[in-house]
C-alpha cells in the first residue's frame, strides 16, 4: 500500500518485506528502481512536480528517515516504520546471497574504499564493476556501456538527490540492470568516508542531530525539515 506524503507516494512496507522485494527485483525480467526519499527530498519534491513524478515512477519507494515517518503520522495516513535506504543494502550485503554489484558514484578515492570493504566483508557478493559519480554529459554513454557490459544484477547510484533519481528515470531504458536503486550517500558510509549514525541517535530519533554536528554544511538542506512538517500540519488542518 502507498502513503501520499504531499504528493510523494511511499510504499508503507517493513525493512523485511523491502528486503524481500528487493530480492523479488534482482530476479525479475523487467527493469525496476528503488528510491529512497528522506523528508528533504520529499520537500524538494512538494516544490518541484517534476520530481515527484520521477520518485512516483519507482517501482519501490521506501521511507528514508523518521521524518517521513512523523508526516505520515500527522497527515493521518501512519507509515508503519522508517525503511533506510543504507539500512536495506548493508540487509542485502549481509544475507551472503550471490548479486553482482555495480557501484555508481562518489569520489574516486572514496569509491575505492567502498568496493575494497565490500570486497573484504561480503564475500558472497561480486562487485563487477564501479565509477565515481563525476562526469560529463559526454561520459553518459560511456558509463552506461560499462554497467551493461558488467551485467550487474544491481546498480546502486550514489550521486545525491535529486541528481540520481533524475539520472535512473532518464537512462533506465538503456541499462539492462534488473534493479537500479537511488543510495544517496551510501557508497561515503560504506568507505568509512562518512560515518555511520550510532545506535542510540538512531532509537532517540535524532540522526538528524549526528549529521548535523558532523557535517555542519548540512545545515541549510537540514532548515527544510521543519519547514516540511510546517506544510504537513497546514495541510491537516487546512486541506489544499
Ligand atoms: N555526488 C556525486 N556526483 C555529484 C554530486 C554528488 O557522486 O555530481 C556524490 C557525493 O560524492 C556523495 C553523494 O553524491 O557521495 C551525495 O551524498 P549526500 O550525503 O548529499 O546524499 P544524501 O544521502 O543526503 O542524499
Amino acid at each position: 500500500m502507498k502513503v501520499n506524503i504531499l504528493g510523494t507516494m511511499i510504499d508503507n512496507i517493513s525493512k523485511e518485506n523491502a528486503l524481500k522485494t528487493l530480492f523479488n527485483f534482482i530476479n525479475s525480467e523487467k527493469t525496476q528502481t528503488i528510491y529512497t526519499p528522506n523528508a528533504e527530498i520529499c520537500m524538494e519534491a512538494y516544490k518541484d512536480k517534476t520530481f515527484q513524478q520521477v520518485l512516483n515512477g519507482g517501482s519501490l519507494v521506501i521511507p528514508d528517515g523518521q521524518g517521513v515517518v512523523l508526516a505520515s503520522k500527522i497527515l493521518k495516513t501512519p507509515l508503519d516504520e522508517k525503511v533506510a535506504g543504507f539500512k536495506l543494502i548493508l540487509s542485502l550485503l549481509e544475507s551472503n546471497k550471490p548479486v553482482s554489484i555495480y557501484l555508481f558514484g562518489s569520489k574516486p578515492d572514496v569509491i575505492k574504499r567502498a568496493v575494497s570493504f565490500i570486497k573484504k566483508n561480503y564475500s558472497k557478493v561480486t562487485i563487477v564493476g564501479y565509477r565515481n559519480g563525476y562526469f560529463s554529459d559526454e561520459e553518459i554513454p560511456l558509463i552506461i556501456n560499462d554497467i551493461n557490459k558488467s551485467k550487474a544484477q544491481l546498480l546502486l547510484v550514489g550521486l545525491g538527490a535529486p541528481k540520481q533519481e533524475l539520472f535512473i528515470h532518464q537512462y533506465k531504458e538503456s541499462i539492462t540492470s534488473n534493479v537500479i536503486m537511488g543510495v544517496g550517500g551510501s557508497i561515503d558510509v560504506l568507505a568509512g568516508e562518512v560515518k555511520r549514525v550510532p545506535e542510540i541517535f538512531v532509537k532517540l530519533s535524532l540522526e538528524w542531530f549526528y549529521r548535523l554536528i558532523k557535517q555542519p554544511k548540512r545545515l541549510s538542506r537540514m532548515l527544510k525539515i521543519p519547514v516540511f512538517i510546517c506544510v504537513c500540519y497546514k495541510k491537516r488542518l487546512f486541506g489544499n
